[in-house]
């Protein structure tokens, strides 16, 4: 898989490339680049952002200067871009991710995240160059770094032999080997901590007790999920 990160602060996924997980990944083939829009802005100085039309405070990025940071990058017009592979714009009013997106998108042989920043993208880039406009949450943050970081971290364990130990990201909150239900608990050594003892079947050895245990607490926490 090939994943390009657009983005004003290549320098904030420094730490994120060294982590084990997206190592692993990068030695297995997989690429994941980052593009500063700074460096194919069509405008004097550097300069990536506007005034908002009608007024208001912020700045605004421009949607010629995501243009030309497409263009450059792949040597096409951007407005073909959505129909060759997808391009994420990130927003925190955007279509909400998880689990599902992120096996979806890790299926993909190559994603473009588009980060925002200040008031965030002019809508055109939405509504023309981007084929998803997509938020991690209802809150929002300075910047799409952190979110382009958190999608690409949920997509990168997906890959195989991205982790390291394939069995875990098979059994996972939200997978569908839990029909989509959160994880059960885990416990490990000691088997009493102050007086809070691990529960007694995990310690039976009776395999087939444990795995009916652990779906039976991963329902009850899917149902009490909000
Ligand atoms: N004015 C915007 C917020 C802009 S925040 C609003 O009210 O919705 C600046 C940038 O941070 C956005 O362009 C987006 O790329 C990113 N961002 C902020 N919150 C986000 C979230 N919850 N999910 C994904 N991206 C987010």
């Amino acid at each position: 898989m090939r994943i390009d990160v657009f983005t004003l602060f290549p320098a904030w996924f420094g730490w994120f490339t060294e982590q084990r997980h997206v190592r692993n990944a990068l030695r297995l083939g997989h690429e994941l680049e980052f593009v500063d829009f700074r460096q194919t802005t069509p405008l004097k100085a550097g300069q990536v952002d506007d005034t908002p039309y009608g007024g208001g405070a912020g700045m605004v990025i421009r949607v010629d200067v995501v243009e030309a940071a497409l263009r450059a990058r792949y040597g096409i017009d951007p407005i073909e871009l959505p129909a060759r592979r997808r391009v994420f714009a990130l927003s925190a009013g955007g279509r909400r991710f998880d689990d599902a997106l992120a096996s979806e998108l890790a299926a993909e042989p190559a994603l473009t995240l588009l980060c925002g920043r200040y008031e965030g993208f002019d809508e055109r880039v939405h509504d023309h160059l981007a084929s998803d406009v997509i938020s991690i949450g209802q809150y929002v943050l300075s910047g799409g770094e952190l979110a382009a970081m958190v999608v690409c971290d949920a997509v990168i364990r997906k890959l195989p032999g991205a982790l390291g130990h394939e069995e875990s990201a098979l059994e996972e909150s939200f997978s569908a080997a839990l029909e989509g239900a959160p994880e059960y608990p885990h416990y490990t050594r000691p088997a009493e901590w102050r007086g809070h003892a691990v529960p007694e079947i995990l310690l039976s050895g009776d395999h087939a007790r444990v795995r009916e245990w652990r779906r039976a607490r991963s329902r009850e926490r899917g149902a009490a999920a909000p």
